[in-house]
């Protein structure tokens, strides 16, 4: 990657002017940050609606938050020093120990000097005339830059469903992607969550602990497999500070990012006894290399349907109660076709005394009450606090809450209106010289998101050295190029049984409204970052450059 200086910075005159905008200061803004100022000398201003860095750790601090990657290798693995030095103590490591890790890596590189904390990015224009954005801030300020980076993150824009009723509700309700960072007090208290994808099933075994009662409403019953989380021993983080270069490689060369790779074994080639001794194994090992227990489960419909039968059983012998375990067996979507979450006792949480479930797919949520919740059937569930652990307008919210015009003053919302197009999930035609990190048509969730953004930030870094170093100024994507990227989109999506699940946020169907489109790349990471490469070695092909 290039690390020398380019160019000499703008001239500070105008001081809110700048070589590049970066918004968001979670783990891509940060990065960002560093290779743009400290690699190639330019100047840079990162804004950020929160009052510290962290992206999506400062926002999500319910209870029982925690990483699904494995702590070695969720953090950046560019600088071996300081890789070195950081230790993690557990194996899913939760917000508290995350934060300190960014701040670490804040204070350790001297960013927070060039972040401008509490602001909200309201718009962003282009204004060809002069080949730069101009972008407003809630304070009313208007920055003006050459490259715009967004580094907003996947899931940053909170679901609040609309359900009548709820500005009528007596008691407190909280959305687990703005949890209030002094915590919740659920001692003595009737407990409502809805929602159980991979925050609620997290949520909800430590809601229960000190709740005077929990009643958890399911509309989608999910897979989950234990995290089987624990202590890093002494000897594994030392395995951990001399294996750096091989770590990285695993991780590099895998699928999904993550410092394993899947087995070489396809399920349904071994015989039913095997196969049930492998997924034993890998449900004793837990966490998401329960995925990695065959080749092809997610891209085989009857292999993936051992994992189901598998992973519906052992529901069944867990919880106790018959007509609960049902309801919790009752999946209608392959394994893996919702992001798999991974838990430390969720459906163990259903044997106690003290939580119930309501299967609102049967008896839907009518409305809110002052008292609590209302179902069609006139059923009420009397509640003091409400969590909903109900999502995100996953991938494209972030974008298009802001005001981001291009060329012409098209509006993102309006060039995306029957769902995202971009090219290679980094550059949108018409709107030159703004890159995503982690955008739709990338792998982003459905990768180890640290090694998603590593790749992404070098390949910006290195596209805005390119053009520099050219003396060019512009760089944007052909608009054939953006076909020819959405129909691979597709082909890989459907290569995979990840469409399959009607209710997936990866296709959009969790917001009322917005296009079902399935939004990440799922060619693999690997694949993904060879594609971007090819692309830069052939002179950036596919894009425009002026
Ligand atoms: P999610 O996967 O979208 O799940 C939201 C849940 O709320 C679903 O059960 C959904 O039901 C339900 N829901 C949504 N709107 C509803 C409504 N109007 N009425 C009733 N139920 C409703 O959201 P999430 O659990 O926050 O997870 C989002 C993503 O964040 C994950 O997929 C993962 O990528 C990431 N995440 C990661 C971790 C981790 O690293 N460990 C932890 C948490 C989250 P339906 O399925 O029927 O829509």
């Amino acid at each position: 990657m290039a690390r020398t200086n380019v160019t000499a910075p703008v001239p500070k005159s105008d001081p809110l002017r700048f070589d590049a905008l970066v918004v968001g200061a979670g783990f891509s803004g940060l990065y960002q940050l560093l290779c743009l100022r400290d690699r190639l000398g330019l100047s840079v201003k990162v804004l950020e609606a929160g009052a510290g860095v962290g992206g999506t750790w400062y926002w999500n601090r319910y209870p029982g938050a925690r990483c699904d990657s494995e702590s070695h290798s969720y953090c950046y693995s560019f600088s071996e020093e300081l890789w070195r030095e950081w230790e993690w103590s557990e194996k899913y490591p939760g917000p508290p120990e995350i934060m300190r890790y960014l701040n670490h890596v804040a204070d350790k590189f001297d960013l927070k000097r060039d972040i401008r904390f509490n602001t909200k990015v309201e718009s962003a224009h282009y204004d060809e005339k002069e080949n730069v954005w101009r972008v407003a801030t809630h304070t009313g300020d208007t920055y003006t830059t050459q490259f715009l980076i967004t580094a907003v993150g996947c899931l940053s824009t909170a679901n609040v469903p609309d359900i009548p009723g709820l500005e009528t509700f007596q008691g407190k309700w909280y959305h687990t992607g703005h949890w209030p960072h002094e915590g919740v007090d659920f001692r003595g208290k009737r407990v409502g969550q809805v929602g159980t994808g991979s925050t609620g099933i997290q949520a909800a075994p430590v809601i229960a602990e000190t709740a005077k009662h929990l009643t958890v409403f399911q509309r989608t019953a999910n897979y989950s497999v234990p995290a089987r989380n624990g202590p890093l021993t002494a000897e594994f983080k030392q395995w951990i500070k001399d294996n750096a270069e091989e770590i990285r490689n695993t991780m590099h060369a895998a699928v999904n990012g993550h410092p394993f790779l899947l087995s070489e074994t396809l399920a349904l080639s071994v015989s039913p006894d095997e196969r049930e001794a492998i997924y034993e194994k890998a449900w004793e090992t837990g966490g998401l290399r329960f995925r990695g227990a065959f080749r092809d489960l997610v891209t085989s419909n009857e292999a993936n349907a051992t994992a189901v039968a598998f992973l519906k059983r052992k529901i069944r012998e867990i919880v106790k109660d018959p007509a609960t375990a049902e309801k919790l067996a009752n999946i209608d979507h392959p394994y893996a076709a919702k992001r798999p979450p991974i838990d430390t006792d969720y459906f163990e949480t259903f044997n106690r005394d003290n939580v119930d479930l309501v299967d609102i797919r049967a008896d839907p949520i009518e409305r809110i009450t002052p008292a609590g919740i209302r179902t069609k059937s006139g059923a009420d569930y009397p509640l003091d606090i409400l969590v909903f652990a109900t999502g995100f307008d996953g991938m494209t919210g972030s974008l298009l809450k802001m005001d981001i015009r291009g060329r012409d003053d098209l509006a993102l919302k309006e060039a995306w209106a029957a769902g995202p197009r971009n090219y290679i999930g980094l550059q949108v035609a018409g709107f030159p010289n703004m890159f995503m990190v982690t955008g739709p048509g990338s792998p982003s969730v459905l990768c180890n998101m640290p090694v998603a953004i590593e790749q992404h930030v070098e390949w910006i870094t290195d596209c805005i050295a390119h053009l520099r170093s050219e003396g060019l100024t512009r760089i944007e994507p052909k608009e054939e190029a953006v076909e020819s990227w959405i129909a691979q989109v597709n082909a890989a999506a459907n290569a995979t049984v990840l469409p399959q699940a009607k209710h997936s946020w990866y296709l959009g169907a969790n917001i009322p409204g917005k296009p079902r489109v399935f939004m990440p790349y799922a060619g693999g990471m690997a694949h993904y970052r060879k594609i971007c490469a090819d692309v830069a070695a052939r002179n950036y092909e596919g894009f425009t450059l002026t």
